[in-house]
């Protein structure tokens, strides 16, 4: 869905024959046609509902292409679920085919086409815009802001970011049409830009977090002409709308390669761009580092056992070390009690972090919440500590405890007796919160009333 989301955001690929020094020129190549006996993309890896819609296109005299990840992750027999397809027809004839399609975007029209769950969604072939009219436009970092011409698939190839993204299948005869050498990369794997990279990561910085996540998640390596174009240059990424980087937030994060995509930000140094707060501790706070890293791994496990994440967790955790800091600092100001703290903490740590991604706030309040929770748990004696049990942020305030003293940052004693009570009965609960509540304190006997009081007269 990418090429096409980026659209959304107003930043496109604009190839400027100047810079594309290493690319042929636009629409000057013809393709490898490999066909569909030298290839292994299997319709059996592309979604029924994808193959409806190339199959429609192509029945209505249309061209029509799988392109993009769909066809990649197939070669590599990876099950693809996100399916992008390009064609030759405007969005309007694809509206015209399609009940169940409805265009998005106003100077990008796409068409998504839905089925249940699942949304297809189609692209028109698009040009660089300098070949017709001149409706595209950079600021003055090189970033893309505008572009917005339809073309041919000979012109829409070289708007895409790496060699291996840019391979489109034609339902026609099941043949791989490859004008950038991408089939031999998706082969070797290896993440190369189209086109000059330091020109391409200047029109659009976000392909630098593109090339380290298909890196993590593909295991491809990424093609040294890319790093060095990388090197020095991560700063770009603060030109990025906040809000498109949380959408590469959730990709980054959330798709099952986290940790090793974690591992990847920070050698190439841009780690730090997206949450500056949180390297500038992990470079000198080894238990945060041990911290984070086995955070990510249970999340990645998670995603592999089939189970949801939520990036609020994964927030909480990458910005523990910073709140808690500043908590302290604000107690030391004022009074307040230590969740008070942490809860003010989180909200000005989350404001800073918002400058660089956008983050909802149906993802900062529970994590605010499960942070602020976290001194609760010392507390384990009377009926307060019991009714933690019943807060709506407990089961992720508790997971967050026990990776905290996984890893030696938290007491092993306190999650121990918070895993205990929670497998217990309402009779053993109570028990065990009024055990704490005697433990340590002495409590003085009661004095007998006498029965009778006329015995002792
Ligand atoms: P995945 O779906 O696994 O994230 P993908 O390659 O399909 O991988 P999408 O974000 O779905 O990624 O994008 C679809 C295609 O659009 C890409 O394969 C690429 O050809 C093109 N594309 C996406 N984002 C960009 C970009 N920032 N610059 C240039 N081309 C892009
Ligand atoms: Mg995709």
């Amino acid at each position: 869905m990418g090429l096409s989301r980026l659209l959304l955001y107003g930043a496109f690929f604009h190839p400027n024959g100047n810079h594309l020094k290493n690319s042929p020129n636009p629409g000057s190549k013809a393709p490898k046609v490999i066909p569909r006996a030298a290839h292994n993309v299997s319709r059996d890896e592309i979604s029924n509902a994808a193959l409806k819609v190339l199959y429609r296109l192509h029945k209505a005299g249309y061209q029509a292409f799988l392109v993009g990840g769909g066809v990649r992750d197939a070669m590599l027999e990876l099950h693809p679920k996100d399916f992008d397809i390009a064609t030759d027809a405007t969005p309007d004839e694809v509206r015209s085919l399609f009940s169940n399609c409805r265009l998005i975007g106003r100077r990008f029209r796409l068409a998504h086409v839905r089925f249940g769950r699942e949304i297809i969604e189609v692209a028109t072939f698009r040009a660089a815009a300098n070949h017709v009219d001149d409706d595209s436009a950079h600021d003055p970092e090189g970033r893309i802001i505008r572009d917005n011409v339809y073309g041919t698939i000979d012109e829409d190839v070289w708007r895409r970011d790496f060699t291996c993204n840019a391979l489109y299948y034609n339902i026609a005869d099941f043949s791989v049409w490859d004008y950038t050498g991408g089939f031999d990369d998706v082969k070797r794997k290896r993440l190369v830009l189209i086109g000059d990279p330091a020109h391409r990561l200047r029109e659009d910085p976000v392909r630098m977090l593109r090339a380290v996540r298909f890196a993590g998640k593909l295991g491809f390596t990424i093609d040294e002409s890319v790093v060095e174009a990388m090197r020095g240059h991560t700063n770009l990424l603060t030109n990025v709308p906040a809000a498109r980087l949380f959408d590469e937030f959730l990709k980054l994060f959330q798709s099952g390669f986290a940790e090793r995509t974690f591992e990847l930000l920070r050698e190439h140094s841009l780690f730090g761009e997206l949450f500056p707060a949180t390297e500038e501790e992990l470079s000198n706070d080894p238990k945060f580092l041990a911290f984070t890293r086995t955070a990510l791994q249970n999340s990645d496990q998670r995603v592999a056992d089939g189970k949801s994440v939520t990036p609020m967790f994964l927030l909480g955790v990458f910005l523990w070390i910073p709140v808690k800091k500043l908590a302290e600092i604000r107690r030391s100001e004022e009074k307040m009690s230590e969740s008070q703290s942490l809860s003010l903490a989180s909200y000005e740590i989350v404001a800073q972090q918002q400058r660089r991604i956008s983050i909802p706030k149906r993802f900062t309040i529970p994590m605010r919440e499960m942070l602020a929770l976290q001194p609760r748990f010392a507390h384990m004696r009377g009926k307060r500590a019991a009714n933690l049990l019943e807060h709506r942020r407990f089961r992720a305030a508790y997971d967050f405890l026990l990776l905290l003293s996984e890893v030696g940052m938290g007491d092993a004693e306190t999650a121990a007796f918070w895993t205990e009570v929670q497998s217990q009965s309402p009779d053993e609960r109570a028990n065990s919160f009024q055990m704490q509540a005697q433990t340590g304190k002495k409590r003085r006997p009661r004095r007998r009333r006498r029965r009778n009081p006329t015995e002792s007269s």
